[in-house]
């Protein structure tokens, strides 16, 4: 599993005189850690190291024990579940302990599994796979049908009471429903309760303006939250609920329990939705251990689709039965394990901070990593955003830091680890860094605006700069020169060959070959790659500018709204902001680059070198052959999700607003349709059945397009 050998995130190898580990010394080495990281994270909420770190001291120590059984001892961390609950709740013992999951991290381990529990059983078994929720164990009781009683996990014998607390959370029902005829005497429901993303991202934002400490994940802010002396902190925290599974269940005087609480998992969880009890909809009953791995990998993909974290997918024997007749361990069930997607958090150490300068000038701080594997690949450079960022985190050279990667989201380190034994919490921390005074490309002043968080190189004439604003002129979703990437923008600028874009079209084959990585053939394409963008439309034009501000949608909205170059720079600023998808900010910033002399030179350039400077298929662009296209979607909100056949998603979006729409990320009632391609976002189609908007399959855009109707039968 993840981690190298060498990774000990904590503590070093106890090694013998011999050269070999002592296993005695590291086992007790592994149990204190271990311990410590449990009370930082069970009961201060408040974790040190990453929860990949924290798995890799409990396989090593399970490693241990499992190898040398006479080393264990009872209450061994390796053996237990949680920790003990704190004495600011009022102890309740389980009636039914709640257990912890095994944990696998390959198909082969899950496949293993599958395969034991093949083995144990006489017939074959279903499997229910039930989506990780990353957040806090709960025990709800429910007497005579009314909710008395919520309970945390803690060691799993005994959990805290935190009834007022849970009382605050929406999501819980307060009664079980009507509908289920008499009530059962004793009903115990099992389940999660998390955070949200947004409401953990508008916590932070409330934490932040507050002057307060930033909560670390989704998962900790749910149960610091949850596990509050006062509920009317709690009560202020957007908490929410999903049930997975039935505790107990002792039925009314005279009545029966319900049939499918006896039968099978799947049949209960169905029961408890009915009973009123929030379930999640991303379930499965599934045959076979190919459909089991098929469902963690399609999770795997879209984990970030959710408005909520998951770690990982549960999967269940489905038949009660079957359960019984597996059993558990002392801390875990055998009829059920825990499918854990890779770490999206990993330690490493931040070796340098250094600067680098975007093509407005604008000076990014990043880290320079010890290469670390996080979020399914090696990260050895992560953004540190901003000066106010890398003082807020307090992350310093020779720190050791977690690392951030979730899904497509840049690499981010999140802050340093303190506490014991590394990083942050030495004495020996090196000074903290503080952001440069000069650009680290050309050596002019870098100037941090008043009221801006970001830092500027203001030399016009910097070369990184230069190099920068050069590669996205020649970038994909602008002129799209096949070939010309930062490499090559970089080498021609330090021969001298290259100081703005309109220096590229007077490129020849000639004083290209023979360049350091060019031949012959290579010069050629080059050249000609260069000469095809000549016939690339304004609105591609108007995004390798690289104008502040100004990005594909609304270069594609001002160069469908004016047709041409010259009509865009004649109008006034007020006509620029009353562009649907434009707005103010983007106009000024419009004006003022043009209103730049330097700017207007290179145009003209541009215009001289035989650029098209206007947009195909605007009336009066004067492009022949040009039409404009029909406003099928005026006035109409379109959202794309997924990949669509033949569209890239810029091009998706410019399609749409091309033809008068609108194309927000987001799914609302106001939403005339969703267009889903491969891999859509499951909670933006969740959110159109919500709403009760159109879902329209990816293959019919076209079609949409066109007739600015939904297809029927989509
Ligand atoms: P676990 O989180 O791996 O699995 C058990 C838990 O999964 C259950 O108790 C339940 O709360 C939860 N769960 C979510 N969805 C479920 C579903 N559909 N069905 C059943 N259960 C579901 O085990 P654990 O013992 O709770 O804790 C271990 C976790 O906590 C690991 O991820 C570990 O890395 C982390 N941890 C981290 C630190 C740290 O210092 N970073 C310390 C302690 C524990």
């Amino acid at each position: 599993m993840k981690g190298g050998p060498d990774e000990r995130p904590d503590g070093g190898p106890d090694e013998r005189p011999d050269g070999a580990l002592d296993p005695v010394a590291r086992l007790e080495e592994l149990r204190r850690l271990v311990a410590h990281h449990n009370d930082l994270y069970y009961r201060q909420d408040s974790p040190e190291i990453p929860d990949a770190e924290y798995d890799a001291l409990v396989a090593e120590l399970r490693e241990i024990e499992d190898a040398h059984p006479d080393l264990i001892v009872p209450g061994s961390p390796g053996q237990t579940v949680g920790a003990a609950p704190s004495v600011l709740f009022a102890p309740v013992t389980h009636r039914v302990p709640m257990m912890s999951l095994d944990n696998v991290f390959t198909p082969e381990d899950l496949h293993a599994w599958t395969d034991r529990v093949a083995r144990h059983l006489t017939e074959g078994c279903r499997f229910v796979c039930e989506l990780k929720i990353d957040g806090l164990a709960m025990s709800l009781t429910y007497r005579d049908g009314r909710f008395v009683q919520a309970a945390t996990r803690g060691d799993g014998v005994t959990g805290e009471d935190v009834t007022a607390n849970v009382a605050t959370i929406a999501d819980i029902p307060r009664a079980v429903a009507g509908a289920m005829g008499t009530a059962p005497a004793l009903l115990e429901v099992r389940g999660e309760v998390y955070m949200p993303i947004a409401a953990f991202e508008e916590l932070n934002r409330r934490q932040h303006e507050a002057g307060g400490k930033a909560f670390v994940n989704p998962r900790n802010s749910a149960a610091g939250s949850l596990r509050q002396k006062d509920p009317g902190v709690t009560a202020t925290r957007e908490l929410a609920f999903w049930s997975y599974q039935l505790g107990g269940i002792e039925p009314a005087p005279g009545t029966e329990l319900p049939p499918e609480v006896g039968e099978s998992h799947s049949a209960t969880l169905a029961w408890l939705e009915r009973a009123g009890f929030p379930v999640n909809p991303d379930r499965a009953v599934v045959d076979t251990p190919d459909e089991v791995l098929a469902f963690c990998r399609r999770w795997e993909e879209r984990r970030h689709d959710l408005p909520y974290e998951i770690d990982g997918v549960v999967v269940k024997v489905d038949d009660l039965a079957q359960q019984r007749s597996l059993g558990a361990t002392a801390r875990a069930p055998r009829w059920a394990v825990a499918y854990k997607f890779p770490p999206e958090e990993r330690t490493t150490t931040l070796r340098d901070i250094q600067v680098s300068i975007g093509r407005t000038g604008k000076a990014t701080p990043f880290a320079v990593l010890d290469p670390v594997f996080v979020g399914g690949s090696t990260v050895s450079l992560a953004t540190l955003h901003n000066e106010d960022q890398v003082r807020l985190k307090d992350v310093r050279p020779g720190d050791t830091v977690i690392v951030r990667k979730a899904g497509d989201v840049i690499p981010e380190v999140v802050g340093p680890v303190r506490g014991a034994g590394t990083g942050a919490g030495h004495g020996r921390r090196r000074p903290p860094w503080h952001f440069p005074t000069a650009c680290p490309v050309c050596g002019g002043p870098l100037v941090r605006l008043p009221d801006e968080s970001d830092t500027f190189c203001t030399n016009l004439d910097c070369s990184g700069q230069r190099i920068q604003r050069i590669a996205h002129f020649a970038s994909r979703a602008a002129m799209d020169i096949e070939g010309l990437g930062e490499q090559r923008v970089e080498l021609f600028v330090g021969l001298g060959m290259l100081n703005d874009v309109a220096d590229l079209y007077a490129f020849r084959v000639d004083d290209l070959a023979g360049l350091e990585g060019f031949g012959e053939r290579s010069a050629q394409n080059l050249v000609e790659a260069i000469a095809t963008s000549r016939s690339r439309p304004l609105s591609r034009l108007l995004v390798g500018l690289g104008i502040r501000h100004l990005g594909q949608v609304g270069s594609v909205a001002l160069a469908r709204a004016f047709g041409s170059l010259d009509a865009l720079m004649a109008a006034p600023e007020s006509a620029l902001a009353d562009v649907e998808g434009v707005g103010p900010v983007i106009a000024a910033s419009v004006v003022r680059w043009f209103e730049s002399e330097v700017n207007r030179g290179v145009v003209e350039r541009l215009r001289a070198a035989g650029l098209q400077l206007e947009e195909p298929g605007v009336p009066g662009s004067g492009v022949p052959g040009g039409e404009a296209l029909p406003q099928t979607l005026a006035g109409k909100s379109v959202v794309v999700s997924g990949t669509l056949e033949g569209y890239t998603r810029d091009e998706a979006e410019a399609a749409i607003v091309g033809r008068g729409g609108k194309s927000p990320s987001s799914v609302s009632a106001r939403t005339f349709a969703l267009v889903v391609g491969a891999s859509p976002g499951a909670s933006k189609v969740s959110a159109a059945e919500r709403h009760g908007v159109p879902v329209v399959d990816g293959t019919r855009f076209a079609e949409l397009l066109t007739t600015g109707e939904v297809p029927t039968s989509s």
